[in-house]
């Protein structure tokens, strides 16, 4: 981090780009997306010719190679689009599901999955949940079982997002015995015959991201789509997990933000009693409550991405961060919706979408109950 500020003017020049683009191209339909419960598929091209899939990965594959700082100032913007499924859609796609191939990937994955997916063409989901294994993820169940030379995967799995759009899914499967040695992970194209994608789940936010149950019934897939070291699926996942927990993270701070500045523009505007909500010191103090949090969850996230940029350990940094944030987030939603009064309940407020869209920070990812697991025993408790 060079001083205490880690953005250059190159990645303020890049910030001002995603921030022009979700505010003019994506902002005014936010409402529109969310009604109809789903955003052009060709959005994925769109990303993709803009360079927002390929930040860190390396330009032989159409990427920038860039760092993670230009991925915070990508994540932090992109919550001006207003519209958290898609958020979520394309963090998924670029900042989840593809990273790990660019890791591990052979030659021959890169080509096939990774450029494709980078230049937004071939979209890309990341399965590991199962009906009977969230936060447990040695419980998983799904196997493949190799047969020659390919894998038959059979299973379930739930809560995928963009799981009824992706052309290919980063599977983990059990190819092992039972626990953590047992898992690998696969990459599986989507029109393999014997796969389902069962019905999209009627959630409580980000409607329009898609979120599915998916079915693999004898699914036949060349094993050398298995992905990094078999049976070592459930450390590349975990490693896999701090990018995402750190994307969650910044997005939660850059979300809370984003609802405060729309609550003091708000308490500016809205007179009662003969005086602006802003004059009153309640809703001066709640607010400067928040913006002092805010910054500390800010720092707290700056903190454990400049540990993951220059590869040290910081697991626990990242998961204080998503717990902190993500908890955090909860309150200011709740508050910054309240100051709004009746017009916070509206959907055409952005805070109303907001409160709704920020609960599910708190389960998806890894849940704050598992983030404090992690950083107890990280702690030595
Ligand atoms: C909108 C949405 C999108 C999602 N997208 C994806 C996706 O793209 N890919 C994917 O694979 N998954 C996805 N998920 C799944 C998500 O990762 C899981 O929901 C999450 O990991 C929690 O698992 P679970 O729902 O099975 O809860 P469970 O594991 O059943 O947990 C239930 C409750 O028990 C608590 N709990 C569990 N274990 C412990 C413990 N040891 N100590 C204390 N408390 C505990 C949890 O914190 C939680 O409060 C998504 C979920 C949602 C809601």
């Amino acid at each position: 981090m060079a001083g205490l500020d880690p953005f250059t003017e190159d990645h303020q020049a890049f910030r001002r780009i995603v921030r022009d683009f979700c505010e003019k191209e994506l902002a005014p339909h936010a409402r529109a997306w969310d009604a109809a419960a789903e955003f052009p598929r060709a959005l994925f091209r769109t990303f993709g010719e803009m360079g927002f899939f390929g930040i860190r990965h390396p330009p032989e594959w159409g990427g920038s190679g860039l760092g993670w700082w230009y991925v915070v100032a990508y994540a932090e913007e992109l919550v001006r689009c207003r519209n958290a499924g898609l958020a979520m859609a394309m963090l998924v796609h670029g900042e989840i599901a593809i990273p790990v191939i660019a890791e591990l990937g052979t030659d021959e994955q890169k080509r096939e999955f990774l450029a494709p997916a980078i230049r937004g063409e071939r979209i890309a989901a990341l399965a590991i949940s199962e009906p009977d294994a969230g936060s447990d993820v040695a419980a998983i169940r799904t196997t493949a079982r190799r047969d020659g030379d390919d894998v038959v995967v059979n299973g379930a799995k739930t809560w995928i997002t963009n799981g009824a759009r992706a052309d290919f899914l980063t599977l983990a499967v059990r190819t092992g015995g039972e626990g953590h040695e047992g898992l690998s992970l696969l990459l599986f194209p989507t029109d393999t015959p014997g796969f389902h994608v069962s019905r999209t789940l009627e959630k409580v936010g980000n409607p329009s991201s898609d979120t599915v149950l998916l079915f693999f019934e004898d699914c036949r897939v060349p094993a050398r789509w298995l992905l990094g070291e078999e049976n070592q699926g459930f450390y590349h996942l975990m490693a896999n997990f701090q990018g995402e927990r750190l994307v969650a993270a910044v997005q939660a701070v850059a979300g809370m933000q984003l609802m405060v500045e729309d609550a003091m523009r708000y308490a500016q505007e809205r007179t009662a009693f003969g005086r602006p909500l802003a004059r009153m010191q309640v809703w001066r103090h709640r607010l400067a409550e928040h913006l002092t949090a805010i910054e500390a969850a800010r720092w707290l996230t700056y903190r454990a991405c400049d540990l993951l940029e220059r590869g040290e350990p910081a697991v626990k940094e990242i998961s204080m961060a998503k717990l902190f944030a993500c908890d955090l987030a909860q309150e200011v939603a709740y508050d910054c919706m309240q100051l709004h009064g009746g017009m916070g309940y509206v959907f055409e407020t952005d805070i109303a979408r907001a409160w709704r869209d920020v609960r599910v920070m708190t389960i998806a990812g890894g849940t704050s109950e598992i983030m404090k697991e992690i950083i107890s025993r990280a702690a030595g408790l």
